[in-house]
């Protein structure tokens, strides 16, 4: 039976969900029940945790959980937050910032728009220039790592001018948050926003809000949706750790299991440095193949890795990733605009050995064509 499961299985080298440990999907065999004290401490543990992961203090920030993706709590911050007759400067190059309009048009929050090319970094000489201009301004949001691409946006810059000219900063670090330290208090982030089944490495169901305190307890009354309120819901968990509607409870054991995991790893640090050494060798194994990545390495993130189809090659993404799938890897399709790609990702339970391993498969797959 293990033989069989495992012969259907292939690691995921896409941006989460991920490849997990078999010791976070055993914590789902339990079926919790949900007012148990045990299962109240456990969504209290987890949110002590992300603080500290975040490097804040509870008497400044609080840790509010969502259900649903990662989208479900961007959304949850942008209509929680700005107020009706509040304005938000959204930063976009790529997929996920485009995605931050989206949310402001279907729930009518009025909204500034800049955006940068898919490989630039935004600038904050631009994000000064739009403040200057529009005083209306109350809030800046910005992703950090665009998993369009794989760029890890320089947020330290616009950090610094958004602090500067005392706007709320919004930051989408769904697939950088555990992978990427991140100093949320210094760089003065008010409303960080993750997901369980990117970096942590725990399996999908729910969103995290890192949020300073004072602004999510202003924000009372703003929601304009019952189940992505963030205050009401922040309300709720705060009391004993009792979520406000049903909870995903297993994930939220996997969750539970998964920090305990990146603690034993050696932390964000470590993480970190894995995850980077993954991205460096998989760059250059694949130069070597004549396959090169759409970023620039000075902005190349640790995440994931958008590269080019092969020029001199007759080339169908498809059969490649048929070709790779049998081996036991999954890859991801390219999610740009302007040129024609496709995507590898390096997060999750995924080392040296799966890059050489991989990198090995696509020279074989190349010789074949
Ligand atoms: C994964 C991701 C999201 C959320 O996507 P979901 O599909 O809703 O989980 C948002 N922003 C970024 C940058 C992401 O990588």
């Amino acid at each position: 039976m293990q033989g069989e499961i495992r012969m259907k299985n292939y690691k995921l080298l896409t941006p989460g969900p991920l490849t997990t440990t078999s010791t976070v999907k055993q914590e789902m065999l339990f079926d919790h029940c949900t007012w148990d004290d045990d299962y109240k401490k456990i969504t209290l543990k987890i949110r002590k945790q992300l603080l500290q992961l975040a490097h804040v203090s509870q008497d400044d920030y609080t840790v509010v959980l969502m259900q649903g993706s990662g989208t479900f709590g961007v959304e949850s911050v942008i209509t929680s937050v700005v107020g009706d007759d509040e304005k938000l400067l959204i930063i976009a190059n790529g997929a996920y910032g485009d995605r931050m309009r989206d949310i402001c048009e279907h729930a009518h929050v009025a909204y500034e728009f800049i955006s940068f090319a898919e490989n630039e970094s935004p600038d904050a000489k631009k994000v000064i220039q739009i403040l200057g201009e529009d005083s209306s301004i109350t809030h800046v949001a910005m992703v950090h790592s665009e998993t369009t691409s794989g760029i890890l946006n320089n947020i330290e810059s616009v950090a610094k001018v958004v602090k500067e000219h005392q706007k709320v900063f919004i930051v989408d670090a769904m697939s950088s948050f555990g992978g990427v330290d991140i100093e949320v208090g210094k760089l003065g982030i008010d409303f960080l926003i993750s997901s369980a089944n990117k970096c942590i490495q725990g399996v999908p169901g729910f969103s995290f809000i890192i949020a300073n305190k004072q602004l999510l307890i202003e924000s009372q009354g703003k929601a304009r949706s019952l189940s992505l309120d963030l205050y009401d819901q922040w309300k709720t968990m705060e009391k004993d750790g009792k979520w406000r509607f049903t909870s995903p409870t297993h994930v939220v054991l996997a969750f539970s299991k998964a920090l305990e995991e990146l603690l034993a790893e050696g932390g964000i640090a470590a993480r970190s440095k894995r995850y980077y050494n993954n991205n460096r060798l998989l760059i250059q194994k694949m130069a070597e193949m004549g396959m090169a990545s759409y970023v620039d390495i000075e902005y190349q993130g640790p995440i994931i890795t958008t590269f080019y189809y092969p020029e001199n090659k007759q080339f169908a993404f498809p059969d490649m990733y048929r070709y790779i799938k049998k081996r036991g890897y999954a890859i991801y399709p390219g999610k740009l605009t302007t040129a024609e790609t496709f995507r590898i990702g390096n997060i999750g339970e995924i080392y040296e050995e799966d890059i050489l391993n991989l990198c090995d498969i696509i020279r074989d797959f190349l010789a074949e064509v």
